[in-house]
């Protein structure tokens, strides 16, 4: 997708810490993090938010869910907890619309959130 700041993010045409790749997915640091340990994990193809999943694209969440383990180990977070996001929509103040799940952790998590 043209001008998709995650497809140039995945495509790396724009640069970005990358903690985790494979085939259909690549990790990397949040440019603004809100803990310690933030990461975005993306899918390298193009799905605009959570509402665009079905059963022709829902592999690619499984992808990330396999992946979020190894990342989790990777960041040094996996014995001491972690939350994972993924904003939808205005409610949910979605900010970039090509879905990926933040992977927060290193620090006590409140709930609710603000
Ligand atoms: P959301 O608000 O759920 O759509 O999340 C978008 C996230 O993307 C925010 O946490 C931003 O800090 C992050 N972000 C925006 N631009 C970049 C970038 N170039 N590299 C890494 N993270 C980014
Ligand atoms: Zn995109």
């Amino acid at each position: 997708m043209k001008n998709c700041l995650f497809c140039k993010i995945a495509n790396q045409e724009i640069p970005s810490e990358i903690v985790y790749e494979n085939d259909d997915i690549l990790a990397f640091n949040d440019i603004n993090p809100q803990s310690p340990v933030h990461v975005l994990i993306i899918p390298k193809t193009h799905i605009s938010s959570l509402n665009q999943i079905d059963h022709s694209n829902s592999e690619v969440v499984l992808s990330v869910f396999e992946a979020i383990p190894l990342i989790a180990k990777k960041m040094g977070i996996f014995e001491s907890g972690y939350r994972v996001v993924s904003n939808c929509g205005v409610d949910g103040m979605q900010s970039v619309d090509h879905v990926h799940f933040h992977v927060l952790g290193k620090r006590l998590m409140n709930w609710p959130p603000g």
